[in-house]
């Protein structure tokens, strides 16, 4: 159809085009440049436990602090970072800043919790991924059974035996193996038997209609019992109010995460929660009475 539209119309869109290029060169450039410049930062958002109403990890989120921009999201530059590679030394940069907080933390003499790392499908297809972690690790000093790794279905499937071999090698450092977005890619939970997790993180997606969208509840509540019945832990994300906090315990979900527990925080807010309910008041005491 380009071709009839004439070419005024032809130019405008070349033009868009061209804008489009630069831009992407342009962000390449400057996140080419922004781990030597530590641009990169991480937000840790708690875990709820449900039955002791304490918090049970954190999880690590990049944040990058552009210069001019400010603090820019994960989804706005993580898929240019898995495209150029640079998602290879950033994530190990991930790894060895956790490392580098936990170490911080308890030389602060701060209750330290476990936390969890979010792992790219570029990261999963490197043979020495397990090696890479046990080295940063070793060098930290810190437990290995302080970090947990999450990954997604679709990461899983795109070659199953090599994923296996991997988190078999990441699970016997002593480290912990989660299913995030659970729900929303193409596996199912007889396969995922295969692989050596601890847990599944139910996607958001489920959980935003809570209590009231009987299909969601339906299969939150199902996917709750079969991971229980495979000995796996259950986490639920994008936890936004109390009945859907007291409907995913009522289904007896372990934890959960949201920004009703709290919004991803600088590590210097992190140390206050480790070992005290981030609830607070009446609302708590409601959601652990039932
Ligand atoms: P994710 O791992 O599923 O992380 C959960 C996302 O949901 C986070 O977004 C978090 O801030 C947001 N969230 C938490 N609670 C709520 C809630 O109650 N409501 C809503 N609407 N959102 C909530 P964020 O930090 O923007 O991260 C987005 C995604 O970027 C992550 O999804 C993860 O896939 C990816 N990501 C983040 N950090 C890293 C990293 O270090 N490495 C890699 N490879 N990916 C990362
Ligand atoms: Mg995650
Ligand atoms: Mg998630
Ligand atoms: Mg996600």
């Amino acid at each position: 159809a380009a071709k009839h539209n004439g070419r005024g119309n032809f130019q405008f869109f070349s033009a868009a085009m061209h804008d489009a290029t630069t831009q992407r060169i342009k962000l390449e450039a400057e996140l080419h440049q922004a781990l030597e410049r530590r641009e990169f930062l991480l937000h840790y958002q708690p875990k709820l436990d449900l039955a002791t109403g304490k918090t049970s990890g954190f999880e690590a989120l990049l944040r990058w602090n552009h210069p001019q921009r400010g603090l820019v999201p994960p989804l706005e530059f993580i898929s240019v970072l898995e495209d150029t590679g640079l998602i290879i030394a950033v994530g190990e940069w991930v790894v060895a800043e956790v490392c580098r907080q936990l170490g911080a933390w308890r030389a602060d003499g701060f209750p330290i919790v476990p936390v969890a790392i979010n792992l790219s499908a570029r990261q999963l297809e490197q043979d020495d991924l397990a090696a890479t972690i046990e080295q940063i690790v070793t060098a930290s000093g810190i437990a290995p059974a302080l970090l947990e790794f999450e990954l997604t279905e679709s990461m899983l499937m795109v070659n199953p035996d090599a994923a296996v071999a991997i988190l078999g090698r990441i699970k016997a450092l002593g480290m912990r193996l989660s299913i995030d977005d659970f729900g929303t890619g193409y596996s199912s939970l007889a396969y995922l038997k295969r692989f050596p997790l601890d847990a599944l993180k139910i996607d958001r997606t489920f959980v935003r209609d809570l209590p009231h969208d009987s299909d969601d509840a339906a299969i939150t509540r199902a996917v709750i019992n079969l991971a229980h019945s495979l000995n796996l832990k259950v986490v639920a994300e994008g936890v936004e109010n109390l009945e859907q906090l007291c409907e995913l315990k009522r289904f007896g979900c372990d934890e959960i995460q949201g920004y009703y527990v709290d919004r991803p925080l600088v590590p210097a807010r992190c140390f206050i929660r480790a070992d005290s309910a981030p609830l607070l008041g009446m609302q708590r005491d409601a959601a652990l009475a039932m």
